[in-house]
Formats: C-alpha cells, structure tokens, sequence
C-alpha cells in the first residue's frame, strides 16, 4: 500500500494554537498550486506503488475552489497509479463547507471527509481564534452528512474553560449525529505559537494537566459505550470506518509527501520539503525538489516501531522483534506492566486506558 498527501498551506485565520505550516495571504495561490503541480509530476520518478489513499490536508484544503482540487486530484492521477477503490481524504473547515462544494468534492472522487469542527459551543470556538462559529460547526456536519458516508471530525479537549459537562455535550452530539469517526486531541501548547505567547503574557490561561486526563479517560468511555473502537491514541472508529491512510503511517507503510513541510517516508528514509511557501515555489520553478532527508538508521527504525505501534491498538509485537530486542524491551516493560498501564498479552505489548495518559514517556522508556 502506499499514501500520497497534499499539504494545502493556506488558512483564513490562525487559530491560535497552531503550529502547522500555512499562510494567511492567498495572493500567491495560484503560483503555489501550480507549484505542487510540478512537484506531482516530479516525484513520480521514484514512484511506481498502485496509491490506496490521497489526503488533502493543511493548513486548509476546502478553501480551494471545486476546480483547483479537482485540478491536483487529475494531476495526481495522470502520473501515478490510483486504486480504483482509493480512499481520497479531504480535511474541509465548516465555514468552507456548501452544498456546491459538497456536490463538487464527490463527483471529483473525493470519499471521505475530515472536518475541522473542535467544538460546537462558542466559547471554545472563539477561544481557540477559529474561523467558523457552533452554528456553522452543527449545520456544517449535517450538510456534510447528507452527502458523505465516511466522515471524521476533530474535536479538542483540555481547552481551559471546557467543563466535564460541555465535553460530554460535544462528544455525545458527534455520537447523536452518527458520525462514524473521531480525532480527539488534547489541547497542546506549542512553542511560538500564539497562544504559547498568550499564556506567557498572561492573556490566557495555561491548560491544565490532570482536567485533560479526566476528559481523556471520560471519553474513552463514551467512545466505546457507543460503540467505536479505540485504534489509536487519538481516533475512534465504528467497525468499518478506520482511516486507512492514517493506519498506513502508524504500520509503517511508504508513502510521498506533496506541498510546502509534506513529509515522505519510502520505507529506508524520511524526507521533509521545505516549510516556506516562496522558497519552495523558487525550488521547484528551478525544477528541484524542496527537500531534506534522513536515513534511518535500524535502532531509529525499531524506535519509531515502538512509539507508533505503542499508540496503536495492534500493540507492540515482540514476535517481531530478534530475541535480544525483544528481552530488552520486555525487561523495560516490566514496571509498567507491574503499574498496570501495560499488558503483555500473545507476546504483545498494549497500553491500558490509564496507560494512554503516559504513551510518550512509556515509549521512550521502552527504546533502546
Ligand atoms: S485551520 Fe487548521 S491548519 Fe489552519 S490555523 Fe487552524 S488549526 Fe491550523
């Protein structure tokens, strides 16, 4: 299997704690998606996989007009090989989302959305500076919903300010709106983001710890009360409705990355373009390619096997392991087992509920 993500580095406004590449400037627009056009065209070189997955992803790729995805998706197309049944993953923000774009984004093979809702209360909207309000955030997922099966919302927790009760009200109406996928992440303050300045400046308040562990676990319970599945630290899904392109990073899978700071991984090195929307465009008007590598080397590849599969509910397989690593790491493992945040089970290591909440540092415990 092999993945090809787009990265759209366009957004309306910065949401404040963001820290992923965009610009806020359309002006150069077109230059930049003709850009990416040329980078499609030049990446095939070393690619000859059939592509079971395409993501569009950013930054913000519903802010695209109809015609310039569909122009990427057939750029994407005429050079490589595309699974008839590939699953084609658009992340869309709720002010964005139209019958027309809706409609549009399916008759192009568009089959899965991934929509940007985080909250549908206002409070924790304009908190996190976001662009769209709860009326847009609801009405946009219904519209959504009468058009497209396969769709996954983002939510956030932990945001200073979100009680238990409101937490609950935003999950259980995911759950009420039969939404079969969620993205559920912890509010993370970023370096040199605004809202790390914020803080510092003391115009917000910092996000507390132990209340975003609280609603962690909370919502590992609705979650499976309603009957997703927990397949990984942030997403849930009813039977059917994994993300198959997300599954393919976490098993290790090849895959190539398009756009300004798109990552690529084809199984020996990782590849990262250049975060800067000008200097990318310059690299590829010279017909370069805007990137720099890393070859991993086999205890980094062991070490990445660890902390992803270890957020996956697959687990870590120690049968994979040569009988020295795999002693190594169940030796590691033992006071944790001891803690019961991790069971070994057929040979498999897997976090327990509580274990989630320390998946970073138990990880890096287990590396060699
Ligand atoms: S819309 Fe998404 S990518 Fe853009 S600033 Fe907000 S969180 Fe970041």
């Amino acid at each position: 299997m092999s993945g090809i993500y787009i990265h759209i580095p366009f957004c309306k406004q910065a949401c404040n704690y963001c820290n992923f590449h965009f610009a806020t400037s359309l002006l150069k627009k077109d230059a930049l998606l003709a850009a990416i056009r040329k980078e499609i065209a030049l990446t095939v070189k070393d690619q000859h996989a059939l592509i079971h997955t395409i993501y569009f992803g950013g930054g913000t790729p519903s802010l695209l007009h109809i015609d310039e995805i569909a122009s990427l998706l057939q750029a994407i197309r005429s050079f490589y090989k595309v699974d008839a049944h590939a699953e084609v993953t658009l992340e869309a923000n709720p002010d964005d989302i139209t019958e027309e774009k809706l409609q549009g984004w399916k008759s192009m093979g568009i089959n899965r959305l991934s929509i940007g809702i985080q909250s549908f209360f206002k409070e924790d909207l304009q908190w996190m500076n976001r662009a769209h309000n709860a009326g847009q955030a609801e009405r946009s997922l219904q519209l959504a919903l009468a058009y497209f099966e396969n769709i996954t919302i983002d939510l956030i927790y932990g945001t200073p300010g979100l009680t238990h009760e409101r937490w609950q009200q935003n999950v259980a109406k995911a759950i009420a709106m039969g939404v079969p996928h969620l993205s559920c992440y912890a509010l993370t303050v970023e370096p040199k983001t605004p809202l790390d300045k914020l803080i510092r400046l003391q115009k917000k308040e910092d996000v507390n710890p132990g209340v975003q562990s609280e609603q962690f676990l909370l919502l590992m319970d609705w979650a499976k009360q309603a009957g997703y599945e927990h397949y990984e630290i942030s997403n849930f899904a009813k039977p059917g409705f994994r993300s198959r392109h997300n599954a393919s990073y976490w098993q290790g899978k090849p895959y190539v990355g398009i756009g300004p700071s798109a990552h690529s991984f084809n199984g020996a090195e990782r590849r990262w373009n250049i975060a800067n929307n000008q200097k990318y465009m310059d690299a590829l008007e010279k017909e370069a390619l805007p990137f720099e590598k890393e070859v991993l080397t086999p205890v980094q590849k062991l070490n990445e096997y660890i902390m992803i599969s270890l957020r996956t509910v697959e687990g870590i397989d120690l049968k994979k392991m040569l009988q020295e690593e795999r002693s190594a790491v169940l030796k590691a493992a033992q006071k944790y087992i001891k803690q019961q945040l991790l069971l070994h089970e057929d040979d498999v290591l897997r976090l327990t509920n509580e274990g989630k909440l320390y998946a970073d540092g138990i990880a890096a415990d287990l590396f060699f």
